[in-house]
């Protein structure tokens, strides 16, 4: 039984002259047993500390680490029963790849050497690495190292896995190769993950659940999917999505949204919902701007094109309300790669009501989510 639970945790550094950074502030998750999660934020914000408190690399402040019934937070790393996996590899260079893996069973357990070679060979297989086991690192690529690494830690057959950006020195392909085979490997192995990245393609690809980090402080615990489509707060909004929910600063008046460059009318059970708020940010997906609406509805706004970039699959064009603007304001919206658009047409934006969010301007909690009561509206139904 492996379901780890962390419990306010939170860790203040001594930043030296009196300074405390709080880098991880009340974190409250539980992981059940073999979830795969993914711990995703910016740069900074208390990611690796976490991961480091888990794995006993660094001391807990406040709070409590629990795995199964038993605290954790003053047993030793090696006593932990957990794995970690880092983004620099951390192999031993004058070690083979078989060294390296052996060394921690050889460390910590009791096992006969025979058994060590076995285990040691069914890990090494798994990984796809069974050739490589007499080669020392330097005689290795970026991906195989990362391999061995995994395959380190898969050996200890641990009832945690902790990895802390472990894809992040691999090139675009390798990596999207090594997302899927690590989602594959943790489902077979049915092992406890927590995954921590700054991407959010990793993030809503990979796990389970994501749990988002802003500044030390959690803002969200979900799937990848409630993530996207009820962002907790504004913060989640545009974190999860590439590229990023549009966000505009409007005030209520009566029955209308106003912004600086459109007005936006509401149906009354929205205006239900809003109750008495008046200083809100509207979001809206790119994917859900209608572009070319050919109505003259509320909801349908002239614009211009700036900027078209093609991706291939889609466009991303960035469109602005006031084409003489030396430098506009943009929002973007994304259309079907085959779209013929260009930059300085007129195009019509419609932002359907059910596709909108809106956030309480000085908080940014989510006060009204978009409408997922008609699923044609998240996906195609088969
Ligand atoms: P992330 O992994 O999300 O990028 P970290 O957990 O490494 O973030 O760091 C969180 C915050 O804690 C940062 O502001 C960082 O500067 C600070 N920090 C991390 N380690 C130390 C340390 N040993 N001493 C002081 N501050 C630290
Ligand atoms: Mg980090």
């Amino acid at each position: 039984m492996a379901q780890l639970t962390l419990d306010e945790v939170t860790k203040v550094f001594d930043a030296g002259g009196g300074e405390e950074v709080v880098a991880v502030d009340g974190v409250n998750i539980e992981i059940a047993d073999g979830e795969f999660l993914v711990l995703v934020g910016p740069s900074g914000c208390g990611k690796s500390t976490t991961l480091r408190m888990i794995a006993g690399l660094e001391t807990v402040t406040s709070g409590e680490i629990r795995l199964g019934d038993r605290l954790i937070n003053d047993v030793s790393p090696a006593d932990r029963d957990i794995a970690m996996v880092f983004q620099s590899y951390a192999l031993y260079p004058h070690m083979t790849v078989r060294e390296n893996m052996s060394f921690g069973l050889e460390e910590s357990t009791d096992m006969a050497d025979e058994d060590i070679a076995d285990t040691v060979g069914a890990s090494a297989a798994t990984m796809g690495i069974g050739d490589l086991l007499d080669r020392k690192p330097s005689d290795l690529s970026g991906g195989q190292r990362q391999r061995v690494a995994l395959g380190r830690a898969i050996v200890r057959d641990p009832e945690v896995f902790l990895m802390d950006e472990p894809l992040s020195n691999l090139d675009a392909k390798l990596r999207s190769e090594m997302r899927t085979e690590l989602q594959r490997l943790q489902d077979e192995l049915d092992t406890t993950t927590v995954y921590v990245t700054h991407d959010q393609t990793e993030a809503m690809t990979m796990g389970d659940r994501v749990a988002i980090l802003n500044d030390g402080r959690l803002q969200q615990v979900g799937t990848p999917l409630e993530c996207y489509h009820q962002p907790a707060n504004r913060f989640v909004a545009g974190f999860i999505g590439e590229p990023s929910m549009n966000f505009f600063e409007v005030e209520r008046q009566g029955t209308r949204l106003v912004a600086d460059r459109f007005s936006y009318p509401l149906s009354e059970s929205l205006r239900a919902e809003l109750g008495d708020r008046t200083d809100l940010t509207l979001g809206i997906r790119p994917e859900d701007i209608e572009l070319g609406a050919e109505t003259d509805g509320k909801d349908v706004f002239e614009t211009v094109v700036d900027v078209v970039e093609p991706m291939g699959n889609e466009n991303n064009v960035y469109l602005a309300f006031d084409e003489r603007a030396d430098e506009p304001e943009t929002f973007v919206a994304t259309v079907g790669g085959m779209s013929r658009i260009e930059a300085g047409q007129p195009v019509t934006a419609r932002f359907p009501e059910a596709a909108i969010h809106l956030f309480d301007r000085t908080t940014g909690e989510a006060v009204h989510n978009r409408d997922l009561a008609d699923p044609d509206t998240i996906e195609p139904r088969l």
